[in-house]
């Protein structure tokens, strides 16, 4: 039998990898633990402030095996993974789950929640974006809700969605990176005033780390 390559990609037999590395978290609830990272092509989302424009075209990323990536994984000695993109909810990711819950692997993942749940995970950070929201059942099941405050009115979104995800998920209010300076002290002023939120640094942009 023939297996078409779209066959290959809707089951998530290969998966287009932008980038893999294996370093420290730098964002959310997880600061600061090891864990290596994959990074999947594919975004339509079109956040203006998107630092990740790289991986939108998942064209112009190698359509990898997901057995390889997973051997890599194990070969890097990490005892987490974080999938991230991209978009990476507009692959399966099933079987690069499976394989790695068969090697004892943490699996976490990074998305905007715009697209249907595949995978088994330890953690899901919920990052909603405007451009195309979240879909409930992902708000259902997320662990940490990870708002990108821009402007004032991002307080009012962030609000929105915490009315929607569960009591125990985790709250962090994180600034856009090329706005930080301006943004940062209403940052403060806001949690100082609604002590449920955190703060979330990209503090692996002050190391100069992946
Ligand atoms: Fe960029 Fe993420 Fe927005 Fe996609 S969802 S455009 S990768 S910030």
């Amino acid at each position: 039998m023939v297996v078409k390559e779209t066959d290959l990609i809707s089951d998530g037999a290969r998966l287009p990898v932008v980038e893999e590395f294996f370093s420290l978290q730098g964002e959310g609830y997880h600061t600061g633990k090891a864990a290596y990272f994959i990074r999947l092509g594919g975004c339509d989302i079109g956040c203006s402030w998107c630092d990740s424009r790289f991986s939108w075209n998942p064209n112009l990323h190698p359509m990898v095996e997901t057995n390889a990536i997973i051997d890599r994984v194990i070969e890097s000695g990490a005892d987490s993974v974080v999938v991230t993109g991209g978009e990476p909810l507009m692959w399966g990711l099933d079987l690069l789950c499976a394989g790695l819950k068969n090697k004892n692997v943490s699996t976490f993942i990074e998305t905007s929640g715009a697209y249907p749940l595949s995978g088994t995970w330890d953690w899901i950070c919920l990052s909603p974006k405007k451009n195309m929201p979240p879909l409930i059942e992902i708000c259902n099941v997320a662990d940490e809700l990870k708002v990108i405050i821009q402007d004032k009115s991002d307080f009012v979104w962030a609000e929105k969605y915490h009315g929607l995800i569960r009591l125990e998920c985790r709250l962090y209010l994180q600034p856009e990176w090329s706005r930080f300076e301006t943004i940062i002290p209403e940052i403060v002023e806001y949690i100082k005033k609604n002590a449920k939120w955190r703060i979330s640094l990209q503090v692996h942009k002050y190391m100069h780390i992946p």
